[in-house]
């Protein structure tokens, strides 16, 4: 997360952000917040994170968040910090994987091996997807809250070494 261009958080804002009630963020301060913290280093610690909590709803004001991935309690806002996070490593990878579609043109998703993921996600181990050039985000699991789910870019000759299915 450190080091994530401005861009690319705003982004992941925007994506976190249409999942809420339009207006249930006052986006402004947040995000400027949020950035600041994120380049000035400070992001993970305990005062920026109450920072940034002081700057959401109370807890008691959100709605029920769903679907969610990570299933381990935690409050509304500490599970929009999280999915934040998530969706902007998320983006920064994908941008990644364009820069190398033409050697690389497939991705295989890995859900986090643990019990708190969700079993949608989970059944979904080793599902394959095509990176296409005009589209910059392979949808190919539904989007979650929390989701700390990855994947991996892989070639032709990878994905059939590892027993996978290319699809197409
Ligand atoms: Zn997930």
């Amino acid at each position: 997360m450190n080091g994530t261009p401005a861009d690319l958080c705003r982004a992941a804002l925007d994506l976190t952000l249409a999942r809420l009630p339009e207006g249930f963020i006052d986006r402004a301060p947040f995000e400027d917040a949020w950035i600041e913290r994120l380049q000035d280093g400070t992001y993970g610690t305990r005062p920026a994170q109450l920072q940034l909590l002081a700057l959401l709803p109370a807890e008691d004001a959100w709605p029920q968040l769903s679907p969610v991935c990570d299933q381990r309690p935690s409050s509304a806002p500490v599970t929009f910090l999280l999915t934040l996070d998530h969706s902007a490593s998320r983006l920064e990878r994908e941008m990644r994987m364009h820069q190398v579609v033409q050697f690389a043109p497939y991705i295989v998703f890995v859900p986090v091996d643990d019990p708190a993921t969700c079993p949608e996600h989970a059944a979904m181990d080793g599902r394959v997807a095509r990176i296409l050039p005009d589209k910059p985000r392979p949808e190919f699991v539904d989007w979650r809250w929390g989701c700390r789910c990855t994947t991996r870019q892989v070639n032709r000759r990878q994905l059939l070494a590892q027993g996978l299915t290319p699809p197409d």
